[in-house]
């Protein structure tokens, strides 16, 4: 049994507009925490130069896509920014098996699927502490062109509006600050009574024989 018990398992869900720092925050948390597995979406959108294909994503195209649709694959999806990205449930099922916890880096419509059939799902919003910052990390990562940086820094004030979705807000002024938070959150996750029901339950009936 895992050392949180059997009712242990945490569901995470960051999200942010692009450019906060999601990602930067994730690969921290996920070298942290190793037994909270990083969710491997499935995505249209191109990889960049240094991603690895069932590393970062799975990258696939439309058509497979839309056949993983209709076949029931996903969890959750959702279109951003013009291309489609999901969840399969599969992804869910081996974390499930595997680990203490899953780590999802999705966006609003794909943390409010999740919650929707998974209540006990937390989610974490990564704000920017501007939208200057924002667009400055934006343009400095220098992954996107400039037709996309503009789509991304528009969408970014849509889904600042989803906010009320999430039950923690993170703004990633400093990142080291910001990880320190996000860390706690963990922590203090793992600690919620729920979790510890079945090992308090475990620890009276033990107590009841001796
Ligand atoms: P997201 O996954 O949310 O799109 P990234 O993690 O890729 O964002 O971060 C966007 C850019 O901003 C990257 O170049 C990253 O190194 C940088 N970055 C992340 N957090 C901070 C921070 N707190 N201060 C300054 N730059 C940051
Ligand atoms: P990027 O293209 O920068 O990797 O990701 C763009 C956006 O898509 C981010 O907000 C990211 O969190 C989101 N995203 C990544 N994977 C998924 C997924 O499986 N489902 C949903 N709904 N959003 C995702």
């Amino acid at each position: 049994m895992s050392s949180e018990g059997a009712d242990g398992f945490l569901l995470l869900i960051l999200s942010s507009p692009s450019g906060a720092g999601k990602t930067t925050l994730c690969n921290r948390l996920r070298s942290e925490f190793p037994r909270l597995r990083f969710s491997v979406s499935h995505t249209t959108r191109k990889p960049r130069p240094t991603e690895v294909d069932g590393r970062e994503y799975h990258f696939v195209d439309r058509p497979t896509f839309e056949q993983m649709v209709r076949a029931g694959a996903f969890a959750e999806w959702a279109e951003v920014h013009g291309n489609l990205y999901g969840t399969t449930l599969k992804e869910i099922e081996v974390a499930r098996q595997t680990s203490d916890g899953v780590l999802f880096d999705i966006d609003y419509q794909g943390a409010r699927q999740i919650k929707a059939h998974l209540p006990e799902a937390i989610g974490v919003f990564v704000l920017p502490p501007s939208l200057a910052e924002l667009e400055r990390r934006l343009r400095g990562r220098g992954t996107e062109d400039e037709a996309t940086t503009v789509r991304r820094l528009e969408a970014a004030k849509r889904e600042i509006a989803h906010y009320g979705l999430f039950d923690y807000v993170v703004v990633n002024d400093d990142v080291d600050a910001a990880y320190g938070r996000i860390r706690g959150i963990v922590l203090a996750e793992r600690c919620k009574r729920r979790r510890w029901a079945l090992r308090c339950e475990a620890l009276l009936s033990e107590a009841k024989t001796h």
